[in-house]
């Protein structure tokens, strides 16, 4: 078994998948280190049950939290990493969320490269992954070089007249960029079929645009270069003598231990992974864990400030795909507010199983089933700032321990006041007539829900780039600045977390260092 290469991926999510993808085509030996296995093609794929209610596909680890409680993250392990859950809301940040920004709860700070540097990535990585949508109506939209690579995914009826009366309000509402494979103008030859099960499951019929159908499957079909390694959890890197570089990654895989090497190695474990990986690897020439000289890494962990807030009415909301509309008129803030608030859009439909699972407050005279049939489920996110003790670190066994304060939460207050404003001048409903408007909206009961620490899913921060080695792990290029072989390209490099989804960002930074990766290769 060759047991050195030319690059060692660990990882097979949105930045090690889509490198992967990236770095096939140079004929150099790559090999993707992924812990987990396939998900199984099978009919619980799609079961609110079994996903959201049993957390079949969660991993079943245990980190614990700063007071040394026991966390359950939703997070999952396996090819194609959380992008085979995910909602596929592809975003790019926007052109500001580069530089530095005020917010009332503190500084977001800027990156070291600027929106131009990513938007020709940006560009690639929509086309890579096919993202739905159409440029120019979201006001804080960034400047592109190129349309979307296909047409919007249309609204149905609800989300339509929700849209038309933000409109008539005064916003611009506008549709979620997508990735899914959906072609409404040939509904029979469309891969994807626009179900209520797209937004936190597996696609059974392959058409969400995630890393393991796009850029994993691909690249492994088309280069004999290129191997996959299931079930191998990377354990440790060890570096040479001198500390400057990595010399061994020592895997876990069925019970073994596996040794490999690589010219060069990337992690893209998931920020939280990735720091921890970098931890566990603390040897006498990095005492404090590898690449930490500036001990960042683990330090600034931001997961976004989010909330599920589901407004109810007397209507039933029949809307069977959910999450196409959103609203980014508060993202930096309003006439009355100077700072940024956030990003107002959807999660996809929630069914009675979805909101057993969060165990929210029935509202009176509701039951879960009722409320899940007459809620409209919108998805709020505020920006998290990175604060160095919010923090990714071990107990003494190599657990991970997560501990985190909410930031920022005064931006997202005004944000959800903002929603329920919009909400209670509704005026127009399609299902019940003219009649039905009035009192409908004034009997809107608003159950806010805050994530919990335990769902991690857009977790960044954690190992983040810059210019200076003293309060960076990374330097522009993503590789570290004390080791000349070790990259990362995973949503860890995020100086700040903005306000939007995260995946089309790592995605389009693991195509910009692949470039660097490819010149560096020859
Ligand atoms: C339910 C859900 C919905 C979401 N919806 C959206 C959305 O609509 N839009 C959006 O932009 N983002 C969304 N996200 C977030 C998005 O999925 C993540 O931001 C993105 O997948 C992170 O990419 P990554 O490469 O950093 O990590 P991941 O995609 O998590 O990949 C990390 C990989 O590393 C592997 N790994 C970890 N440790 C090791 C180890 N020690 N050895 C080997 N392998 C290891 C993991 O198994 C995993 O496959 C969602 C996430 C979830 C869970
Ligand atoms: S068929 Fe379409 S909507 Fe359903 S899970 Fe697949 S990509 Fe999502």
């Amino acid at each position: 078994m060759t047991t050195h290469y030319d690059v060692i991926i660990i990882g097979s999510g949105a930045g090690g998948g889509t490198l992967f993808h990236a770095l096939a085509p140079t004929g150099k030996r790559i090999l993707l280190l992924e812990r987990g296995d396939y998900v199984p093609r099978e009919k619980d794929n799609w079961s609110t049950r079994a996903v959201n209610l049993e957390g079949k596909y969660n991993t079943c680890e245990e980190w614990r939290d700063a007071d040394g409680a026991v966390l359950h993250p939703h997070t999952n392990y396996c090819v194609g990493g959380n992008t085979k859950f995910y909602g596929a809301a592809l975003f790019r940040l926007r052109r500001e969320d580069f530089g530095e920004l005020k917010h009332r709860g503190g500084v977001s700070p800027a990156w070291p490269i600027a929106y131009e540097d990513l938007e020709p990535y940006y560009t690639r990585a929509e086309r890579l992954y096919q993202v739905h949508g159409a440029r120019g109506v979201d006001p804080t939209d960034p400047p592109a070089s190129a349309p979307y690579p296909h047409p919007p995914v249309s609204h149905e009826p609800r989300i339509q007249e929700l849209s038309d009366d933000f409109a008539r309000l005064g916003l611009r509402p506008f549709h979620v960029p997508l990735g899914v494979m959906l072609d409404e103008k040939d509904p029979r030859a469309s891969r994807c079929i626009r179900c209520d099960t797209c937004d936190g499951h597996p696609c059974i019929v392959g058409a969400k645009s995630d890393a393991q159908v796009l850029c994993v499957d691909p690249a492994l079909a088309s280069h004999r270069n290129a191997t996959l390694r299931t079930r191998a959890r990377v354990a440790r890197l060890e570096t040479s003598a001198t500390g400057r570089e990595v010399k061994r990654v020592v895997v876990e895989r069925d019970g073994a231990v596996e040794i490999y090497s690589a010219d060069v190695v990337v992690v893209s474990a998931g920020a939280i992974n990735s720091a921890a990986l970098l931890l566990r690897s603390a040897s006498d020439r990095h005492p404090r864990g590898l690449a930490n000289g500036s001990d960042v890494v683990g330090r600034h962990y931001m997961g976004h400030v989010n909330s599920v807030l589901m407004a109810l009415s007397k209507c039933p909301n029949p809307t069977v795909f959910q999450k196409t509309l959103a609203l980014n008129d508060f993202y930096f803030g309003s006439p009355d507010w100077d700072y940024p608030m956030g990003h107002i859009s959807f999660v996809g439909k929630l069914d009675a199983y979805t909101l057993r699972a969060g165990a929210p407050a029935i509202a009176p005279g509701w039951t879960l089933e009722l409320m899940a049939r007459h809620s409209l489920d919108f998805w709020l996110t505020s920006e998290d700032l990175p604060d160095p003790e919010n923090r990714v670190t071990l107990d003494r066994e190599g657990n991970i321990v997560l501990a985190y304060r909410p930031n920022n939460e005064e931006a997202h207050a005004r944000l959800t006041a903002a929603l329920k404003g919009l909400m209670q001048q509704q005026t127009r409903c399609s299902v019940h007539g003219h009649d039905c408007h009035q009192g409908l909206f004034a009997r809107n009961l608003f159950l806010g829900q805050r994530i919990p620490l335990a769902g991690v899913a857009h977790q960044n921060g954690t190992v983040r780039f810059g210019h200076d080695a003293r309060t960076s792990a990374l330097d522009v290029n993503c590789r570290a600045h004390e080791l000349d072989n070790l990259y990362v390209v995973d949503a860890s490099v995020f100086p700040s977390s903005a306000a939007v989804n995260p995946a089309l960002t790592i995605m389009a930074n693991a195509l910009r260092v692949g470039d660097h990766l490819r010149e560096r290769l020859g």
